[in-house]
């Protein structure tokens, strides 16, 4: 037997290990930040552009059906070879964060981490161990960084690398049983746009799974369930040179309502399974005021017990003065997966168990956020999310781990051979 390198967690992820690093390199150079100001799909033609590589290479790697449509999707199939077996879905986003720039990013690869700090050649940017704890257990790691002024775009080209290099070895490998794998990768999952438009009918998988996550062994199958909840007060706008006993200041009642509201059910005060409402947004006039917020929990009935601590609030302030009219406006956003998952315990059984076979020891992770998988659970296709062994995203500090990423592919190459059994 081969020796193998002591970072890696099996034989077949240092296997995959040099083509999961090759592809990220270059998926990365192609800048595909989506834009929020912009409603058609994709929101940016970058998206198109990693689309059509995607395209070549996996008629390359020999897929069939393989398809890019007007909208951004790439999808494509590797049959199985097990009479039976059903078919899953692995899935990337091909879009960046619109958070920091995405333009001309240059990865730099740092083989062998030995702890140290990892100063980065621009803008001064660092990564420290001291900071960073998710570092420290990476020596040994080949890391890859920005350089500094960028993000790395690895959330989620980490996934799209790991599921093309998955898809690749799976189809060298026609020995290993395996499932028939759709490949889909999504554009606008930032700005949460994509899994809206997905033709899950067309696709055509009983389930699916994103390879959008961070720390290696991590799984989920809970995120938040949210909505947004705007306050929208009216005063009464007189000049104020004749405003006396005229005047109701809106901008002077939302004051009173964001010092109303609590302290303790605010992003930074609360933590795991708690709760939150959070203003993102204050514009305010004499005349009007908006206070924009988004409020999330895991639960719905807390959630909805959020939305009424803010409804109160706002009422009670301004009730104080009858002229003034204040509306809250609730949209609801996305739901807990959780609620979707359950009914299809089958589908994060299996995540587990390939996880498992690649020697590690899954961590249960609810994600304080989003996923596509939370809006196309929701819509009929169960999708759970996998680790991509990529740490802080949305940042000039986006780094991943080669070792972590080639883990994250075996595991994607796992969960075909898994399903495989599940006739
Ligand atoms: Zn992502």
């Amino acid at each position: 037997m081969r020796g193998m390198t002591a970072a890696y967690t099996s034989e077949l992820a240092e296997a995959l290990s040099a083509d999961v690093l090759d592809r990220l390199l270059r998926y990365v150079r192609i800048d595909t930040q989506s834009d929020r100001a912009h409603a058609q799909s994709p929101s940016t033609p970058g998206q198109l552009e990693l689309g059509r590589l995607l395209v070549e290479e996996l008629h390359a790697i020999g897929l069939s059906d393989v398809a890019q449509d007007a909208a951004g999707f790439v999808t494509a199939t590797l049959p199985g070879n097990v009479d039976g077996a059903p078919v899953i879905g692995l899935l990337a986003h091909l879009d960046t964060s619109p958070d920091e720039s995405g333009t001309n990013v240059e990865p730099l690869v740092h083989p062998d981490y030995d702890g140290g700090v990892l100063a980065l050649p621009r803008r001064g940017t660092v990564l420290d161990p001291a900071r960073m704890p998710e570092l420290v257990p990476r020596i040994g790691h080949d890391l890859v960084t920005t350089s500094g002024d960028t993000l790395l775009g690895a959330d989620d080209k980490a996934g799209m690398a790991e599921i093309m290099a998955a898809v690749a070895h799976l189809a060298a490998h026609p020995e290993l049983p395996r499932a028939t794998v759709r490949v889909g990768f999504t554009p606008d999952e930032e700005i949460g746009e994509g899994a809206k438009l997905f033709d899950i009918e067309a696709f055509g998988a009983s389930c699916a799974y994103t390879l959008d996550g961070s720390e290696l062994g991590e799984f989920t199958d809970e995120t938040f369930t949210a909505s947004s909840a705007d306050v929208v007060i009216t005063g009464v706008d007189v000049h104020p040179g004749f405003a006396t006993g005229k005047l109701v200041n809106a901008a002077r009642l939302a004051g009173r309502v964001l010092a109303g509201l609590p302290a303790e059910l605010t992003p930074e005060a609360t933590s795991e399974r708690e709760g939150f409402v959070h203003v993102y947004s204050v514009e305010a006039t004499a005349g009007k005021a908006t206070i924009r917020t988004i409020v999330r929990d895991f639960d719905d009935e807390r959630l909805a017990q959020h939305v009424a601590v803010l409804r109160r609030t706002a009422e009670e302030v301004v009730a104080t003065e009858p002229r003034a009219r204040v509306e809250v406006e609730v949209a609801h956003q996305y739901p807990n997966m959780r609620s979707y998952l359950d009914r299809h315990p089958g589908v994060s059984d299996a995540a587990l168990e390939a996880i498992r076979r690649e020697g590690l020891e899954p961590t249960h992770v609810p994600i304080r956020g989003g996923t596509d998988g939370s809006i196309l659970s929701a819509r009929g296709l169960p999708t759970p999310n996998l680790f991509t062994g990529g740490h802080e995203y949305h940042s000039v500090r986006e780094w991943a781990s080669v070792q972590d990423m080639a883990s994250a592919a075996a595991v994607a190459v796992r969960l075909a051979g898994v399903w495989a059994e599940r006739r």
